[in-house]
Formats: structure tokens, C-alpha cells, sequence
């Protein structure tokens, strides 16, 4: 059944909801669904819904939704991935790779040897959006503008969970202080350095405000397959995957 997302929030059954935009472009001339045909649509919420087409215009799709379900494809525990600004193609990865793997948040950081200098949010969360419906994802994950990495530090320090990956780390692994995930964390935050890496000043800024450096093995991994490893390694520990 093909999955579509709304804007607008879903309150209750027997009612009509409008897909528009790409979306209803899409269901129009692309599947050329007709009306009567049953389709799930996702508002954001993590339930999803069951409908059926009512109308079709260019334009506009309504639905009239049938039944909602708890979408049990979330994890229980928000993941918020920080990443250093990296160049175009390999934040897009880091984004797309992130969505499938379960994060709830991407928070885009603007680091000393970034180089990468702008976010471009518009694009990136289109690429999460992309992602999220590509898995069956019934939430879209949110891309932040881009951070200071001050500000970025300050989000970390309220997660249950916080820890940055850093490659000269070689006394404690990231697995070991992820044991430390358990029901009871509600956000875990995981940061990666850009390209670059971490400047000293901003490891010493970490350190500071106690979120822990991790190593994710004995060799040096590009930015995106970091992001790719830390991300795979906090579901791993939520249970999240296989
Ligand atoms: N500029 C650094 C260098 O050449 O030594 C490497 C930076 S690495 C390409 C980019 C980011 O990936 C790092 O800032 C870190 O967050 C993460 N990373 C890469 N390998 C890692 C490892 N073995 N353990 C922990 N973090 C790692």
C-alpha cells in the first residue's frame, strides 16, 4: 500500500485529510491512484493511518481516514546525531544512512576545522524526508539549522546520554559507555567530528562539561562512516536492529 505524509495533523478517524504538493503529484500522475484506493498516511505523529481516496484533483488528494495504528518502527529512546558541517555529499549521506538507521534529530555543527562552512537545511531535511518514507519511517526526522558548536555542547548536556567520538580516544570504546543505555534514557546525543576532526579547545570544552570521548575502533574512519558506526552501534543497544 503506498505511504504518503501530510502536514496536517490527523485528529481521529472518519475524517478527510489533503495531501498536497510533490506528494499528491505523485499519487495523481506518477501511481495513478483513483479514488477508492487505500493508502497510509502518516501526519508526523508516529501513528499511522489507514484511508481511502475520496477525491483527486492536479493538485490536491483527499483521503478519508479510516483506522490509526502506533507505528512500533520508533525507537523508544530519541537518538539526536550531532555532525560536525562536512562537504555536500557526505553530510547527505551521513543524513540518509542516519534516517534508515533510526535517529530522531540531526544537529548540523559548525566545528573549528569544518570545512564546510553553511548548513543547507532545505535540502537536507528533503533528503530525511526521502529517507524516512523510503524505510516506512511514519516520522520525518528533524534537521536543525546549523549550531555553534557552543550551543551544540549546551543541547548535548541534556541528553540522558551524551558522547563524542573521538579517534585519539583509546581507553574507553563507545560500546562500553553505551551499556549505560537503558529504558530510562530518553535522548541519547552522539557527536561527530567533521573531516577535520575536533580541535583541542573543543575536546578540552567537552571534557569539561563531562560528556565522555569514545573510540569506535583502532582506525581512523572518514566523518560519514563514523556517523554511519556510532549510530548503528546506539541502536544495536536499544535493540533496534536484527
Ligand atoms: N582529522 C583527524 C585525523 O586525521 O586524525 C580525523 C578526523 S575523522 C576523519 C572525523 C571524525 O570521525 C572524528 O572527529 C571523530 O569524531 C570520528 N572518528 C573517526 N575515527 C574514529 C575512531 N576510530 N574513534 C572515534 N571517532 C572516530
Amino acid at each position: 500500500m503506498h505511504r504518503c505524509f501530510t502536514d496536517h495533523f490527523i485528529i481521529g478517524t472518519n475524517k478527510h485529510v489533503a495531501i498536497t504538493g510533490d506528494e499528491a503529484k505523485h499519487i495523481s500522475r506518477v501511481l495513478r491512484l483513483t479514488p477508492g484506493a487505500e493508502v497510509e498516511v502518516c501526519d508526523g505523529s508516529g501513528i499511522t493511518y489507514i484511508g481511502v481516496i475520496s477525491a483527486i484533483t492536479k493538485t490536491e488528494v483527499q483521503v478519508e481516514i479510516r483506522e490509526g495504528k502506533k507505528d512500533l518502527s520508533e525507537p523508544e529512546t530519541k537518538v539526536l546525531l550531532f555532525a560536525g558541517l562536512s562537504k555536500g555529499a557526505k553530510m547527505e549521506l551521513v543524513i540518509q544512512k542516519s534516517v534508515e538507521l533510526g535517529v530522531s534529530e540531526i544537529i548540523p555543527v559548525e566545528t573549528e576545522f569544518a570545512v564546510a562552512k553553511e548548513g543547507k537545511t532545505e535540502r537536507w531535511q528533503r533528503i530525511a524526508f526521502e529517507a524516512a518514507k523510503q524505510c516506512k519511517r511514519p516520522k520525518v526526522p528533524y534537521i536543525h539549522e546549523a549550531l555553534r558548536f557552543e550551543d551544540a555542547v549546551e543541547m548535548l548536556t541534556h541528553c540522558d546520554l551524551a558522547l563524542c567520538a573521538y579517534e585519539k580516544e583509546q581507553k574507553v570504546s563507545a560500546a562500553t559507555i553505551l551499556q549505560r543505555l537503558d529504558s530510562g534514557c530518553q535522548t541519547c546525543g552522539v557527536f561527530v567530528g567533521p573531516e577535520g576532526g575536533f580541535s583541542d579547545k573543543e575536546i578540552a570544552c567537552l571534557t569539561k562539561k563531562e560528556i565522555p570521548t569514545v573510540s569506535l575502533g583502532k582506525r581512523i574512519l572518514r566523518t560519514e562512516t563514523a556517523a554511519i558506526v556510532f549510530v548503528t552501534l546506539v541502536m544495536h543497544q536499544l535493540g533496534e536492529l536484527g
